[in-house]
């Protein structure tokens, strides 16, 4: 009897694991269950290219049209799925349908966080996950003067430099004392700022919303610095797991589906994959990623886990974020208090920043340096920390310092 695995969130990590499924040569019966309109796309656009006109909606879809006819995928749009009866081995959709599976992969993502303080309901202040989302704030900032943006993470930034081409007066609100402060080092972060601010945007740092307000002339943003007059809000302030589903079914959850290196929860027939899945290691350390990279490889990994082959171990976490012209690129976890040293010049717009815990080597962020962050992803996929000193001597040719550390003994 051919086998069946339902698939519940029609993203990125869905999609993948649904294609990987195929490459598998796993022959049963796919579902892929998704609530929004749209068949799987790609969401780095809907904070760039798509505000700024340079793309079209339909050029995000992630594959085209006949990708799932042709590889029998029951792609299944406007539905949401309700309920895991774990005990039927069915899935229950809002509509009342019931799927049996023999799989069920969770890949159900991530909502904004919402801020919560007097006035937030306002229908001028925005959030930004979603390609119809997307097509509200083009439209909105098309008309806005001014944009206040709060939340200095990528997602914030990013839109601030769309609305910011696009003309308008822009003011970034960030609560922590350094923009982008949870995933990059500090010489990143300054950088950054430096960048934005020679923009013509204007950065509050260590600075909190307090509440908004309808003036007369427009929405009041206030701060514990001061008062921000905006056309437009838009929040980007983080993400939440969507993990509701799994909670109701008694699976564990912390802030996300905990999950083992293979996606796999606790239910042998349940997996979870993507930015609503915690990785969680023997130490019982966790790690959520919301990231392309991460969505595509642990999609890959829950078809080979399906296929009952051993899955290739999940490679080093990467992230990019374009802002204006520089090309942020983000290899391995640092932590905020690690060592930092930079290679390049922050001023020039290209340089690298190289973060040590003591000897150890645990992330690189690099700006427009792509040959660095390709280097770095070997270096950290390889586990081999070269000497701090060596880094920091701007002498060291990286290139030849992998090709070493490459070669077999
Ligand atoms: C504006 C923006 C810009 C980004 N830029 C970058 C970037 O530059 N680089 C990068 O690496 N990453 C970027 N990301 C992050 C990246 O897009 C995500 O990590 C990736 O989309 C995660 O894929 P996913 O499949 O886990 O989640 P999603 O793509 O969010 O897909 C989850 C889907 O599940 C659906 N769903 C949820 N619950 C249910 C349910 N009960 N029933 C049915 N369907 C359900 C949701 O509607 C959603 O469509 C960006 C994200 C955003 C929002």
């Amino acid at each position: 009897v051919a086998q069946v695995v339902v698939i519940v969130g029609a993203g990125q990590a869905g999609g993948q694991a649904a294609a990987a499924l195929r490459h598998e040569q796993f022959a049963g019966r796919i579902v892929v269950l998704g609530e929004e309109a749209h068949p799987p796309y790609q969401r780095p656009p809907l904070s760039k290219a798509l505000l700024l006109g340079k793309t079209q909606a339909a050029d995000t879809a992630w594959r085209p049209p006949a990708f799932y006819a042709d590889n029998s995928i029951e792609l299944r749009l406007g539905a949401r799925a309700d309920r895991i009866d774990r005990e039927a081995a069915e899935i229950a959709l809002e509509d009342g349908t019931r799927i049996p599976y023999d799989h069920l992969v969770l890949a159900t993502g991530t909502r904004p966080r919402r801020i919560d303080v007097p006035g937030a309901g306002d229908r001028r202040i925005l959030y930004l996950r979603t390609l119809d989302d997307s097509a509200r704030l083009a439209a909105e900032i098309g008309s806005a003067r001014r944009v206040v943006v709060v939340g200095g993470g990528f997602i914030g930034l990013e839109v601030a430099a769309s609305a910011r081409q696009l003309g308008c007066a822009v003011t970034v609100v960030e609560a922590l004392p350094r923009l982008m402060a949870r995933s990059v080092a500090k010489a990143t972060s300054a950088a950054f700022r430096t960048l934005h601010e020679t923009e013509g945007t204007r950065i509050e740092l260590s600075t909190a919303v307090k509440r908004f307000e309808s003036s007369e002339t427009g929405l009041d943003v206030v701060t514990g610095a001061g008062t921000i007059e905006a056309d437009l809000v838009l929040v980007g302030i983080g993400a939440e797991a969507n993990d509701e589903l799994a909670t109701a079914a008694g699976l564990a959850t912390a802030r996300g589906i905990l999950v083992d290196e293979q996606c796999r929860t606790a239910d042998p027939r349940i997996f979870a994959v993507g930015d609503c899945a915690v990785v969680t290691d023997e130490a019982g350390f966790g790690v959520r990623l919301e990231s392309v990279q991460n969505a595509v490889d642990q999609g890959r990994a829950v078809a080979a886990a399906i296929a009952g082959r051993e899955p290739a171990p999940l490679p080093v976490p990467w992230f990019w974020s374009d802002q204006y012209g520089a090309k942020l690129q983000i290899a391995g976890l640092a932590g905020a208090d690690d060592d930092e040293i930079v290679r390049g010049d922050p001023g020039s717009g290209r340089f690298s920043v190289f973060r040590y815990s003591g000897n150890t080597l645990r992330g690189v962020d690099s700006v427009s340096s792509t040959s660095d962050h390709m280097v770095a992803r070997r270096l950290l996929g390889s586990g081999i920390s070269p000497d701090p000193r060596l880094i920091a001597d701007p002498r060291t040719d990286l290139k030849k310092l992998v090709a070493m550390v490459a070669r077999p003994s």
